[in-house]
């Protein structure tokens, strides 16, 4: 699979956002967009002129796929199979990317970062319902539990997690047991549920063009 093997903070500046790419680093002053807030590269600063229409709903489509670390392909089947589903498009394409095992270990607090959880996935320390389930795109449903491997639960980041908890708030729709290093799905997530600052209907709008 294609990977991104730039730098994350990259992404951060071109997009004008913090994603929240690098773990614990980016809730500390060396965040790279808390320091410098223009586009990267010798001529970012020329490329902060007023955008068009398309520009503004592509950036904003950009900032949520790389937020997520979805590819271009995937997150367009995000977006059609959330046109195909009732109710708004925009908060069920936000739903479909929350409920990813790689998202849902990160918000659990098992990973630092959505790259972290996604490696914790890819590398089957990550177990769903007792059974083990390497794909970071596998959807969770309501009910559902959450584990880390038995064997796993001294890989450094963990044992941290354990020893000094959780310093992430906990989304409404999942419950989480740090001391066993597992969560359950409680429920679908909901549009207040994401913490971020999306406008999704940039999103919708830029992929009915
Ligand atoms: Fe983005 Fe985190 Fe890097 Fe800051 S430290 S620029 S939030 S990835």
């Amino acid at each position: 699979m294609a990977r991104y093997t730039d730098s994350v903070c990259r992404q951060c500046r071109r997009e004008g956002a913090k994603l929240f790419l690098k773990g614990d680093r980016c809730y500390t002053d060396k965040c790279a967009w808390t320091k410098r807030h223009t586009p990267p590269g010798q001529h970012g600063q020329s490329r902060m002129k007023k955008s068009s229409e398309y520009g503004i709903q592509l950036r904003e489509k950009q900032k949520v796929r790389r937020a997520y670390g979805v590819l271009e392909g995937q997150f367009r089947a995000y977006y059609d199979k959330a046109a195909s589903m009732r109710g708004v498009t925009g908060e069920n394409m936000l739903s479909l990317l929350e409920r990813r095992l790689d998202n849902v270990v990160y918000r659990l607090g098992f990973g630092d970062s959505r790259a972290m959880a996604r490696q914790l996935v890819n590398h089957g320390h990550i177990r769903v319902n007792g059974k083990k389930v390497d794909i970071p795109s596998f959807c969770v449903k309501p009910g559902q539990v959450i584990s880390v491997r038995e064997s796993s639960r001294d890989i450094p980041a963990l044992k941290k997690l354990r020893e000094e908890g959780m310093n992430r708030p906990i989304p409404q729709w999942l419950e989480v047991d740090v001391e066993n290093l597992s969560g359950k799905v409680v429920q679908l997530p909901t549009r207040e549920d994401i913490d971020f600052d999306i406008k999704e209907h940039l999103i919708v709008e830029f992929y009915s063009r």
